[in-house]
């Protein structure tokens, strides 16, 4: 690696290692063919003696590049030959090397993105060796069919890679999104150009070494990072990209989407959500007020899925606020990441944080009753980190906007119920449909609830649940897709059928 294109770094909690400024195509690190860099803040203590680095920005020269180097290799027979099992021991490998990093890799992504350490650790590394090592698995174990049709004819068909993936990536799980459509794309046979969130890139670049190391061959796999309306865009409406795969806002995908559209690429969209969670009265309160605050008030409020609208029925709600309001002063310790004690670190950037004071703006402007929070938070490391207080409104109504519009923070709206058919409706009263949460001892009910509720996902008597073996995605505008699981798998292979005729004459 040329030096020029690496820095030595020690982190917080004092782990030194080299992290990667370039990008990463062909296997090999390289600058920007305009020389532009993009600087990775500290969120926690973002004044300016807190930079990480300055990383290499892909120019739409670069994705060009890098998408060249995919085309390659996808015609290569290093990979386009190579055995399905012999792509399966590549990624197990590739998981091994990410187990042997786990610390420095966990670190980093506190340190760039702001998520408590042990968040990372334990949870989204979990994650990323998990997802690996399942679409491992499956790299040999996804094949065609036989289907006879007359005495005379048959056909068969195969599983082919879609071909070159473009896939891009958010900020606030960025190694584990990677995983996610690292591990099926590359079972497929697929080759990738993956686009780390301008925001978060350190993660993503290191890991590119591991790539390398693990064995893939050169261009299977290439890394890069830029600024979405540049890269990500290249790469949206590149004539020679056959897929994109994309996790991040509703408005982003919109705009990806027309762009994907010049050649009709296969699209897999991740996006938005205002995810409801239910409580009925019959509810287990101690239940549904711990899942409800992890449901919106974990990795800083900053994920898609993010039970941000709570619905509780009249019977319980006065017992339901008070016991939501108590679990946010015992819980939410705020504060440093890298403290093994923090629940609630820093909001990414100062956009986010931006983002999320003016909705408690709106919210105070629309007559919505402010409960907790809505403040930031000055007394935290040197004053200039992204700290949010965790916020609550109550006295909601369904056509404001911080009752429809994803904040993406550790902010919530409450609002009451009086019936089942009620609580559906209000939970079905949104644009948006990828998670949703549903708390009652009634069997019969939360399995009834979990029918009529619009979402990808219904968590009965739980929030977040997250598995690579189960499918994960959304519907209306919360996506077009699944990811994980066996599900995850047709995204990024296209079925060929071949037909076969036995008869000499017709
Ligand atoms: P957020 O607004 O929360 O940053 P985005 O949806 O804008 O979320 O970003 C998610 C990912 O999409 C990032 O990798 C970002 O660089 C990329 N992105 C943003 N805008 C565009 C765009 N116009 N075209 C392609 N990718 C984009």
């Amino acid at each position: 690696m040329p030096s020029n294109l690496t820095v030595e770094l020690t982190a917080p909690n004092g782990r030194k290692y080299t992290q990667p400024t370039g990008l990463f195509i062909n296997n090999e690190w390289t600058p920007s063919s305009d020389g532009k860099t993009i600087t990775s803040i500290n969120p926690t203590t973002s004044s300016n003696e807190q930079e990480i680095a300055s990383v290499h920005a892909a120019s739409g020269d670069d994705v060009d590049r890098a998408v060249k180097a995919a085309r390659k290799a996808l015609k290569h027979p290093s990979w386009k030959n190579l055995p399905a099992t012999d792509r399966g021991v590549l990624l197990n490998r590739l998981a091994d090397l990410v187990e042997q990093n786990r610390e420095t890799l966990a670190t980093i992504e506190t340190w760039d993105n702001g998520k408590p350490y042990a968040d990372a650790l334990n949870g989204d590394l979990t994650e990323v060796i998990g997802t690996l090592r399942y679409y491992a698995g499956f790299a040999d174990k996804k094949f065609g069919q036989v289907i006879e049709t007359t005495p005379d004819k048959f056909a068969y068909t195969v599983r082919e890679p879609v071909g070159v993936c473009g896939q891009i990536i958010p900020w606030n799980f960025p190694l584990a999104m990677a995983a996610w459509k690292l591990g099926p794309a590359l079972a497929c046979g697929n080759t990738v150009v993956i686009k780390a969130a301008e925001q978060t890139p350190l993660s993503i670049l290191f890991f590119a070494n591991l790539i390398a190391e693990a064995g893939f061959p050169p261009g299977v796999v290439n890394v890069i990072n830029g600024y979405g309306n540049i890269a990500g865009a290249a790469l949206a409406s590149h004539m020679d990209v056959d897929k994109i795969a994309f996790t991040g806002s509703t408005a982003t995908a919109k705009q990806i989407m027309k762009m994907a559209s010049v050649n009709l690429k296969n699209i897999t969209l991740e996006t938005g959500g205002k995810s409801p969670l239910i409580v009925f009265d019959d509810a287990d309160l101690d239940q549904a007020t711990e899942w409800a605050h992890i449901g919106i008030m974990s990795n800083q409020g900053q994920i898609c899925t993010a039970t941000s609208r709570i619905l509780v029925q009249d019977g319980i709600y006065d017992k339901f606020l008070a016991a939501f309001r108590a679990q946010i002063k015992n819980i939410s310790k705020i504060g440093d990441p890298f403290d093994e004690n923090t629940f609630q670190g820093p909001q990414v950037t100062k956009a986010q944080y931006d983002r999320i004071m003016s909705y408690v703006d709106i919210g105070k402007q629309e007559g919505a009753k402010l409960e907790c929070g809505g403040e930031p938070l000055t007394d935290m490391g040197d004053g200039k980190g992204y700290f949010i207080q965790p916020t609550v409104f109550t006295g909601v109504s369904e056509n404001m906007r911080i009752y429809q519009e994803e904040v993406f923070g550790p902010f919530v709206v409450i609002q009451r119920f009086s019936t089942e058919e009620q609580a559906v409706d209000l939970a079905n009263n949104t644009t948006y449909g990828l998670g949703s949460a549903v708390f009652t001892q009634n069997l019969v009910r939360a399995h009834r609830v979990a029918k009529n509720i619009e979402a990808g996902m219904v968590w009965i008597n739980s929030s977040q649940d997250s598995d690579w073996r189960i499918p994960f995605g959304g519907v209306k505008q919360s996506g077009i897709g699944r990811e994980l699981g066996e599900a995850g798998l047709e995204a990024y292979s296209n079925i060929k059928a071949i037909h076969v005729n036995m008869k000499s004459k017709l």
